[in-house]
């Protein structure tokens, strides 16, 4: 890890049941290259800082979770994670050698992002348990595969943490409310699956 590796957060939720198998660090990043019509995070989209954080404040904010929350593992999502795949290689690094699964959301897919030829890609996706790839598909939205958003992406087990036959992976959608409430005001965010068909818990 370099001094001045960073990833420009948008969120980060530290405990959630909604974005991959078990408990989960779930972090977003601001900035994706894509415009797939339809996006469900149309805020992230922008390459604007949003809340830059060096890697270590990030991997020190995972472990407090994992303390707090007992977690299986870590989300990467967007945004587009592999527009800043160095640094969050890094992160997916200290989740492993923590016994944390890493599950990566990309609009690339596994195919374009080993052609890109990019050293901080492949670290990312050698620290990869697993990896839905693909643009979203407006067209093709499913309600029935659980974690993928439209049956043109695909479900890459990128190591032997996860077998295509965990239980897990087939069961309904899930979303989750929070709401924050401090001095300033209060903060509401959902996260999760909001389609015709999730479960709300
Ligand atoms: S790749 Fe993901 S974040 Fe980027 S535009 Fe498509 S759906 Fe949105």
């Amino acid at each position: 890890m370099t001094a001045t590796a960073a990833v420009n957060v948008a969120v980060v939720v530290p405990c959630t049941e909604a974005e991959g198998p078990g408990r989960r660090f779930a972090l977003w990043v601001q900035g994706c290259p894509l415009r797939c019509p339809g996006c469900c995070n149309p805020e992230f989209l922008p390459f604007v800082e949003r809340g830059r954080r060096p890697v270590a404040d990030v991997i020190a904010e995972l472990r407090a979770a994992h303390a707090a929350h007992e977690l299986e593992g870590i989300s990467l999502l967007g945004g587009e994670p592999t527009a800043q795949a160095a640094a969050l290689a890094d992160v997916a690094a200290a989740a492993q050698s923590l016994g944390l699964t890493v599950m990566v959301y990309s609009g690339f897919t596994l195919g374009e992002l080993k052609d890109r030829g990019d050293d901080g890609v492949a670290r990312l996706l050698a620290h990869t348990d697993l990896l839905v790839d693909g643009r979203y598909d407006e067209a093709r939205r499913t309600t029935t595969r659980r974690f993928v958003g439209s049956d043109n992406q695909v479900l890459h087990f990128l190591s032997s943490r996860y077998r295509d036959d965990d239980p897990r992976l087939v069961a309904a959608n899930t979303v989750e409310l929070r709401l924050k409430v401090g001095p300033d005001g209060g903060l509401f965010m959902l996260n999760g699956w909001p389609v015709h068909g999730a479960r709300t818990r």
